[in-house]
């Protein structure tokens, strides 16, 4: 017998460490799934995130229960329960899918520890990403700094195929005579019980706050074939435009591996065969460019695993941020007076999800205009986002706050007001989001930091003023970066 430990990778399909195992079922025999609620992991986690996560589960339970087997849910420290597992159903290999974060790798270290004073044999696997850190590097082998070099040799790289789900054969059946829950040796007799999925009580969390997208492998080859059907075609044009909403919705997939990145990438390629002009080919790379980024940005964390809490790049003194509670609860709020801002912040709360463009816009608002640390930010974001993402969401945030790989230039400061006007016109994203600005116009909601407080009274009057005045803002901005890099 096997186990096969499930972590962020919530799927049968094209999962490397579980096709390895069920492959060498006849050798090693079949392959038991498992996944762990890890204390120390729910430690980090959040209302949204662990309902998502707790529907992935399900989903995942009743892909294998398709396939005559099941998945064992257990909770604790996967150092004890790997091993006694491991132990109760006589296995002698445990294999997993790697993660990239400093976390993730102690605790994998932690777990190898475990299974060799067990006794145990292990196996880890690259799964995530296409290509692993250390596989695309400059000439010299250090990694690449800069995105657009990395893309050219990831755009280039051959890819492997998907993996095929395993055959029933190879998995563990709850029937299996081979397999005696009895003679476990576990103190309760049922360990090998699937049990059911812990409710957000039992795991110590409250209800989501967002309406959250439907988990599970079906669900996301529903975006990604709803996506691939047309939007994609139309990417590179409407992707920065919020109301258009053409993009995948793919990264709660990616981020909890309910799909996997070489079947999403097989399927990505074959629309681009499908491509009728040269525009439509090209809108398709402009797609696999965003799976580079996650490509990239999970590299960065690996050889990195400090930029979560730390500036990638060094400035010669600390920056200094400003410390104004009040203006950190109003962005996060959503009442800034900024509405493409508030419509983004609102966005955040009702779907744990935000357009990528809004992302950037309230991420450079928080760091430039209210100079707050994007360590809050970040950390309202891991709090609310349903595809909250490690190297991505620090990837983005140190983008914004111009302290990262590849990051923004400090003296390039989003202006608000234009990048609302830019990217949402019609000022429909902002109306969707701010039900105060329903009934105003356009014009009026993309000036509304010039309109005169009557103005503002008649066009939307439970709409707040703006909070702060942008020029200003950016004038003390380039001071603050000034001097932390010593001008
Ligand atoms: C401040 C900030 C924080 C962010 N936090 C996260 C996060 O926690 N999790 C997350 O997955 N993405 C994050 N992003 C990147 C990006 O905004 C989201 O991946 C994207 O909006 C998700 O929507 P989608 O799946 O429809 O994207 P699509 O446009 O359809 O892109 C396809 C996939 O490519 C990847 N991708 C796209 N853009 C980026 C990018 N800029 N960086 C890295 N990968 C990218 C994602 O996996 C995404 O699902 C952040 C960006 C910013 C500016």
């Amino acid at each position: 017998m096997q186990l096969h430990w499930h972590r962020d990778d919530l799927r049968c399909s094209d999962s490397v460490a579980l096709s390895a195992a069920a492959t060498s079922a006849d050798d090693r025999g079949r392959v038991l799934p498992v996944f762990v609620f890890d204390d120390a992991v729910l430690e980090h986690a959040s209302p949204n995130r662990v309902a998502f996560m707790r529907e992935a589960v399900a989903a995942l339970r009743a892909d294998y229960r398709a396939r005559g087997s099941d998945l064992v849910v257990r909770r604790g420290d996967p150092r004890d329960v790997l091993p006694a597992l491991a132990d109760a159903v006589g296995a002698d290999r445990v294999v997993w899918n790697r993660g990239h974060s400093g976390l993730a790798r102690e605790r994998d270290a932690a777990v190898r520890d475990a299974l060799d004073d067990a006794d145990v044999a292990h196996a880890d696997f690259e799964d995530a990403i296409l290509h692993e850190p250390g596989s695309i590097t400059t000439n010299d082998g250090t990694p690449y700094q800069v995105y657009t070099y990395f893309w050219k040799k990831w755009r280039d790289r051959e890819k492997d195929a998907p993996y095929d789900p395993p055959n029933p054969d190879a998995l563990w059946s709850p029937d299996d005579v081979d397999v005696d829950p009895v003679d476990a040796g576990a103190s309760d007799a049922d360990a090998i019980d699937p049990g059911d999925v812990p409710s957000q009580a039992d795991l110590g969390f409250d209800e989501p706050t967002a309406n959250l997208p439907a988990a599970g492998t079906d669900a996301a080859r529903d975006r990604l074939t709803s996506f691939l059907e047309s939007d994609v075609y139309d990417y590179a044009d409407l992707r920065d435009y919020p109301a258009a909403d053409c993009t995948s919705h793919l990264s709660v997939d990616l981020k909890w591996g309910t799909i996997g990145i070489r079947e999403v990438h097989d399927e990505v390629v074959a629309a681009r065969d499908f491509a009728d002009t040269e525009a439509d080919y090209e809108s398709v790379e402009e797609y696999r460019s965003q799976l580079a980024w996650r490509e990239f940005y999970a590299h960065v964390l690996h050889y990195n695993p400090e930029v979560v809490v730390e500036n990638y790049k060094d400035y010669a003194h600390e920056i200094a941020w400003r410390d104004d509670p009040d203006e950190l609860a109003a962005w996060k709020r959503g009442e800034t007076g900024y509405p493409v801002v508030d419509a983004g912040m609102r966005q955040l709360r009702e779907e744990g999800f935000v357009h990528n463009r809004v992302r950037m816009i309230v991420a450079s608002f928080l760091t430039k205009d209210l100079q707050v640390d994007w360590r809050e930010g970040y950390a309202h974001y891991r709090e609310h986002l349903v595809d909250h993402d490690t190297a991505n969401d620090a990837g983005g945030w140190q983008w914004a706050a111009s302290t990262g790989t590849d990051a923004q230039p400090y003296f390039r400061i989003f202006n608000p007001t234009t990048q609302g006007e830019d990217y949402d016109p019609d000022a429909e994203y902002i109306r969707t989001y701010v039900p105060e600005l329903r009934d105003a116009d356009a014009a009026a909601i993309h000036d509304w930091p010039e309109l005169s407080p009557s103005e503002r009274q008649r066009q939307a009057p439970g709409y707040p003023a703006p909070i702060v005045d942008h020029g200003e803002r950016r004038e003390s901005a380039l001071a603050m970066y000034e001097a932390a890099r010593g001008d």
